[in-house]
């Protein structure tokens, strides 16, 4: 006997898992989730597992703020099993003149919906630093610390040089699997079916989705088909007849033992803000400059080298990100890892955390990996109905797909439901590129989109 489902999602990583548990709560639980792969162990457990609300776009910020809620929600009913913190992120420059135009574009976030921005200095400060655990009472928005003596004064392991320090504060991490799987048992619960499954076929009759077909043969019907597949859009939109204007960045992490303990245990993510020159021995410099292969690690580096300590208790790990050389591939699996990302990565962190040098003479031995973004030329999402009736799209969620989640699977799940949608929902529809204006004005976007 054929199968029949009210809805089935391709793909159980945390966008797919966020769409079913926010369709049961809307009480759409009759739900096939199918991954061809366990749950949330593709990129959704390669992340830094970073969130923050501090996005210069006003679609974006919304989309953030409104799933910060939503998890602050889970959290709250939840005993907080996904360890959600409030430390922030903390952007470091060292170039004076960079200050005004940090101060103009954090006064625009702010007035995007941000929260306050507020300015201090060694002589006036009202500056609260953020707790190591938990979300509650933490300040919104964002603090400006100006002066190098003030920065020390309550961060001494940056760079002296530092000169500003911005720390937005409605951001943090989490434990992406928690989280993850707290989505995915509330919605078993409320009766959502997970198959570990391989979809290979989208039947859609007279412009309606029919079902899918499984790598089993089996032929499963559904008036809805949600693609949630990751990195494998281009694949899954192919089964629907359609070219999604997509494509798959790779993006690395290294985690090494901070056995110094140069990042304090309590540290909120670090970012330096600057563009630099990886620092060598003379000696190093001018073999690296001679050498073909080699000379471009003698060249200018890009700004946003980050870290942050990872785990609690006795842990010693620390993640260390940089998107120093990022690369267009295919979704293969799995990719060709740069060996040299970490001892690169950790040179360039030690412009902004000076004792990280002493890990020069013996680094101490990365764990490397990394996954892929799905994103779109302006890197906004894809999040709403296909041309196709009963087809769904979630995905193309880039760098920020764990803090997104929650507002994207409700967001879905207002969609499908007919609940009255977000100021911002038109902003993630596949629909918006049929609009010539929307393409103009991506086209002049600076920075290849990046918000
Ligand atoms: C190095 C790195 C750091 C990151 N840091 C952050 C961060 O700090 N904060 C943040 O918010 N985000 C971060 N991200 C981004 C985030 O990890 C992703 O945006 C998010 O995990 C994407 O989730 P997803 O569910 O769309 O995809 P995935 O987790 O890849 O899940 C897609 C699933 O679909 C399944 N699938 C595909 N095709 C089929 C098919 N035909 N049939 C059945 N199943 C199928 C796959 O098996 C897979 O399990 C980072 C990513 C990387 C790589």
């Amino acid at each position: 006997m054929t199968r029949s489902f009210d809805a089935i999602i391709c793909g159980a990583g945390i966008t797919g898992v966020s769409a079913a548990h926010y369709l049961a709560r809307a009480g759409l639980t009759n739900i096939l989730l199918l991954d061809e792969r366990p749950p949330l162990s593709f990129t959704s457990d390669r992340s830094t597992e970073c969130y923050r609300n501090w996005w210069p776009d006003r679609a974006m910020l919304a989309l953030m703020n409104r799933s910060i809620d939503l998890m602050e929600d889970l959290a709250n009913e939840s005993g907080n099993v996904f360890r959600m913190n409030r430390r922030g992120y903390l952007y470091v420059t060292a170039e004076e003149s960079k200050v005004p135009a940090l101060i103009e574009r954090s006064k625009l976030t702010s007035n995007l919906g941000a929260g306050p921005l507020r300015v201090h200095t060694a002589e006036r400060s009202s500056y609260q630093p953020a707790h190591a655990d938990g979300f509650a009472d933490e300040p919104a928005g964002a603090d400006l610390l100006l002066g190098s003596t003030f920065i020390q004064k309550h961060f001494p392991y940056l760079n002296q040089d530092a000169v500003a320090a911005l720390h937005a504060r409605r951001a943090g991490w989490l434990s992406a699997q928690q989280l993850g799987m707290y989505l995915l048992e509330t919605a078993r619960r409320l009766g959502v079916r997970f198959e570990s499954e391989r979809v290979t076929e989208v039947d859609v009759a007279n412009g309606r989705v029919n079902g899918v077909t499984l790598r089993t043969g089996e032929f499963v019907t559904s008036p809805i088909f949600i693609a949630a597949p990751g990195p494998f859009l281009k694949e899954v939109g192919g089964m629907l007849g359609l070219d999604l204007p997509i494509y798959t960045e790779l993006h690395l992490r290294a985690a090494i033992k901070d056995s110094l303990g140069v990042v304090p245990r309590h540290a909120p993510l670090l970012i330096w803000d600057d563009a630099q020159f990886l620092p060598w021995q003379a000696d190093e410099r001018a073999a690296l400059a001679s050498d073909q292969e080699a000379h471009w690690l003698t060249e200018k580096f890009p700004a946003g080298v980050h870290t942050r300590p990872e785990g609690s208790g006795e842990n010693q790990t620390i993640l260390i990100l940089w998107d120093f050389k990022t690369r267009v591939v295919d979704p293969l699996w799995p990719p060709t890892f740069d060996e040299q990302y970490p001892e690169i990565a950790l040179r360039g962190l030690s412009t902004m955390l000076p004792r990280m040098k002493e890990y020069f003479a013996k680094m101490p031995r990365p764990q490397l990996d990394g996954g892929c973004y799905t994103r779109t030329r302006e890197n906004r999402p894809l999040i709403g109905p296909l041309s196709i009736a009963g087809a769904y799209i979630i995905g193309a969620v880039s760098g920020y797909g764990i803090m997104s989640a929650c507002g994207a699977g409700d967001l879905l799940a207002a969609h499908i439901t007919g609940k009255s949608l977000p100021a911002y929902a038109l902003t993630f529809e596949l629909s918006r590129y049929e609009n010539p204006e929307y393409l103009r004005e991506i086209e002049t976007m600076e920075d290849s989109g990046q918000l």
